[in-house]
């Protein structure tokens, strides 16, 4: 497992997402909900360093938040209005 992978892995697990080990295509993983194992998508590893924690925590935060983005069973809806409860409550309202 690569430094860049762990990197990810450790952005989403706070949001209540799950990497998969790689595809077939190699450099795709499978993200999983941490609730319920649903699919809700799939990131590459060719990210910088530094960058999957502020592309999760910052710039989609507020579409999770909202739940534009992240399981249906609003898992991760959940999971950031426990980080930060005034952001999350902020983007509902803007977004939904
Ligand atoms: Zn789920």
């Amino acid at each position: 497992m690569s430094d860049i992978v762990d990197e990810i892995r450790t952005a989403y697990a706070p949001l209540g997402i799950e990497l998969e080990a790689p595809t077939t295509y190699g450099t795709y993983y499978r993200l999983r909900c941490a609730r319920c194992g649903a699919m809700v998508g799939s990131v590459g590893d060719k990210l910088l360093p530094g960058m999957s924690k502020e592309l999760v925590q910052e710039q989609q935060f507020d579409l999770y938040a909202a739940g534009l983005l992240g399981c249906a069973c609003g898992y991760q809806a959940e999971r950031a209005s426990a980080i930060d409860p005034v952001r999350a409550e902020g983007a509902r309202k803007r977004l939904a």
